[in-house]
């Protein structure tokens, strides 16, 4: 499989600590405080949240390859515990690539039943031991340490968990919400837009939280999750709706743009740090690209970018990464975030 060959490649050219990695991806940044014993560290892959326990700290999700080292620094700014866990959101390389170097003999390992069989089948960077995992929900602790796990469905893979931590009034939503913008959808991971707006409501109306923390980029109100829960499900329902009176997916974009309250989702910059390049405006019309072929029973495949027309020159993905053009298929490099 080419993409798993490039993502062999990606993973072997090994990253640097500080900066930016050797693929030109944003580094590790400082250990940012988020809310009562959460942090989460930036760069080198997806997200890590840093969970601070009574005895000991979790993790939630490890970067790249080549990060453990760098993830420890941070954690050592704030705690002297040991990690006792690790929660992964999903299987992607960039969210797991270092478990291994940071999950030492009783460091339990826990993740969604979907997401544990991929893990365990192993990837470019070799099979990942799970030793705890959950199908819908799961609580871990009590009181100030209480984890609330939860599943809701398909989005950007089939094993999407959100990882809650009450006290704190926070969770972590992985890639199904990274960059404040419609997300990467897997399809060879179980991804599907289809099932996103259903995932992501569940998720909503499930989890009280105020603070929603990206799988990549920042850390969101609740009142801006669910503009882009709204957002999501206009998505679909504008691909249904234009496909089944044989329109494409431009004349949905189209109509999307018409709604005001859309434009931060249809915007046409690049998010700082952005790993794979493109816009919201790309993401969303990839998106729609997506759910057209859902609806019409074909096979989705992941696409990493089509060009923005109004980023001049389009932007060119970084070193060691494949850009991936409109007719981004499986033989395009690809790089899964
Ligand atoms: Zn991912």
């Amino acid at each position: 499989m080419k993409r798993f060959a490039v993502l062999g490649a990606i993973v072997a050219s090994g990253l640097t600590a500080v900066g930016v990695t050797a693929q030109g991806l944003p580094g590790i940044t400082d250990i940012e405080h988020v809310s009562g014993n959460v942090h989460k560290i930036f760069g080198a892959g997806g997200n890590t949240v840093v969970f601070e326990r009574a005895n000991d700290v979790v993790l939630v999700d490890t970067k790249l390859p080549g990060s453990g080292e760098a993830i420890m620094a941070e954690v050592r700014k704030i705690t002297d515990k040991p990690i006792g866990m690790i929660i992964n959101t999903h299987s992607h390389p960039d969210h797991t690539g270092s478990n291994n170097e940071l999950g030492g003999d009783g460091v339990q390992v826990v993740a969604q039943v979907n997401t544990e069989a991929r893990m365990t089948a192993g990837g470019p960077g070799g099979a990942l031991k799970v030793d705890q995992s959950f199908s819908r929900t799961m609580t871990i602790g009590e009181g100030e340490d209480e984890i609330e796990l939860y599943y809701f469905g398909a989005g950007h893979t089939d094993g999407d968990a959100f990882v809650y931590f009450p006290a704190a009034d926070t969770v972590m939503a992985g890639d199904v919400y990274a960059w404040h913008m419609s997300p990467l959808i897997d399809p060879s991971a179980g991804g599907s837009i289809l099932a996103l707006p259903t995932t992501v409501t569940a998720a909503y109306y499930t989890i009280p939280a105020e603070t929603w923390i990206q799988g990549h980029g920042g850390v969101s109100t609740r009142e801006e999750f669910l503009s882009f829960v709204t957002f999501n499900r206009a998505l679909v329902e504008q691909a249904e709706q234009t496909a089944q009176f044989g329109g494409t997916p431009e004349q949905a974009l189209a109509a999307l743009e018409g709604n005001p309250s859309f434009h931060v989702f249809l915007d046409h910059k690049i998010k700082p740090g952005l790993e794979y390049g493109g816009t919201p405006w790309s993401r969303a019309l990839i998106n729609l690209r997506v759910a057209f072929q859902e609806l019409r029973g074909e096979e989705p495949q992941l696409i990493m970018g089509v060009p923005d027309p109004l980023q001049d020159p389009p932007p060119a993905p970084p070193p060691g990464l494949g850009g991936g053009g409109p007719g981004a298929g499986p033989n395009q490099t690809e790089h899964v975030h």
